[in-house]
């Protein structure tokens, strides 16, 4: 007779719903308790403006264009975009770039699709020496309302399926510019990440007639603090089950909403509190600034109805691993197995809720 999988013990694996795949944990690796702040980095103090950067209100772009004096957000096109709006880009032979239905012969193993597409960026704040954790509830809901601006202004260009909002924080992430800022990529494409997750919600739904997204999130506030970092009315803040990175968290929305432009005002605002209240607790990890990729996804706006394989979220996948300066690296195993991790979610989910909602750099400040 086996014994019981114990979680917090046993190497074992996990299974990630959303996009069909899996990843090993190795909870044996971690038997210590958490210590807090382990290193400190050095703060970098930024100027609030920087002459030489191209985010900064007034400054010159790459390609001559000068920047408004902005006030809250501003979006112009990227001047080095990774897809375009042309039509006419040469592309393979039509026969040979189409995927072969037919069960008789070989698919084609040189496929390839012309893609369409617009990039913009937005700049979140004027000030060049702020993140998003640093930023008002009232700034981060401008950052909002902007992303949804520019939804709305996208699905009404013909090509465009899918819209990417993301934001890459950090030289650790390959930023390059502190400025804080993301973008935003529209493609005539559904990309490979949400295809994935509209596929598996959609058999979800189709077998159980739920929403997978509805279902998972019922399920973790049933179980009260487990992987539950933080919650308002209208969002709750985890650390999925599945979670690769150390302390990658999932924001999803209470109702059963599919796009950004579906929140009304209370929700807004709602989610304003939430972004700021998980970064802020993300810098006071290590007290330093945290890097990360995020992104949301929502339904695509290809035309197709998707009221049930998509339900809006958002992902923060951050590097760090033990301190400000250590990251975790995809590599080996990970590389050419499968991802592994060492911590387990629940033991990350624990340690940012312990973590306070008031930015480290704020404490000093308010505690006089
Ligand atoms: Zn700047
Ligand atoms: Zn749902
Ligand atoms: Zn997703």
């Amino acid at each position: 007779m086996s014994l019981p999988l114990d979680l917090t013990s046993h190497p074992h694996r996990r299974f990630n719903p959303l996009t069909n795949s899996w990843v090993l944990c190795s909870p044996h690796r971690t038997k210590r308790p958490w210590q807090g702040q382990l290193e400190v980095s050095p703060t970098i103090n930024l100027p609030e403006y920087d002459p030489k950067c191209y985010l900064c209100p007034g400054n010159t772009r790459a390609q001559g264009e000068k920047n408004p004096m902005y006030k809250e957000t501003f979006v112009f096109g990227n001047d080095f975009a990774a897809v375009k709006v042309e039509t006419d880009i040469g592309r393979m032979n039509e026969a040979e770039g189409e995927a072969n239905d037919e069960a008789d012969e070989a698919p084609s193993l040189f496929l390839a699709h012309r893609v369409q597409g617009v990039c913009q960026v937005i700049c979140y704040s004027p000030s060049h020496n702020l993140t998003v954790a640093e930023l008002s509830t009232t700034s981060i809901l401008s950052i909002i309302t902007t992303w949804i601006a520019e939804t709305l202004s996208a699905q009404s260009l013909p090509f465009v399926k899918y819209i990417q909002i993301f934001e890459n924080k950090g030289s650790m992430m390959g930023c390059s510019n502190p400025h804080p800022h993301g973008q935003i990529w529209c493609t005539s494409v559904i990309p490979e990440e949400p295809a994935k997750e509209l596929d598996s919600m959609k058999r979800y739904h189709d077998k159980c007639n739920k929403c997978l997204l509805c279902e998972y999130t019922r399920m973790e506030l049933g179980k009260k603090l487990e992987r539950i970092v933080c919650e308002n009315a209208s969002f709750v803040c985890l650390v999925p089950f599945w979670a690769i990175w150390p302390y990658e968290t999932m924001i999803i929305s209470k109702r059963h909403i599919t796009s950004l432009v579906d929140l009304n005002q209370e929700e807004k605002i709602a989610l304003a509190d939430i972004i700021g209240k998980i970064t802020r607790k993300y810098d006071n990890v290590f007290e330093s600034s945290f890097p990360y990729s995020m992104g949301i996804h929502q339904a695509p706006v290809d035309g197709e109805e998707h009221v049930w394989d998509s339900h809006l979220h958002i992902h923060f996948y951050p590097p760090l691993l033990r301190n400000p300066t250590v990251k975790k690296f995809l590599v080996g195993f990970e590389m050419l197995g499968e991802p592994q991790r060492d911590l387990t979610p629940e033991q990350a989910a624990s340690r940012l809720q312990q973590c306070s909602e008031t930015h480290y750099k704020m404490k000093s400040t308010s505690s006089q």
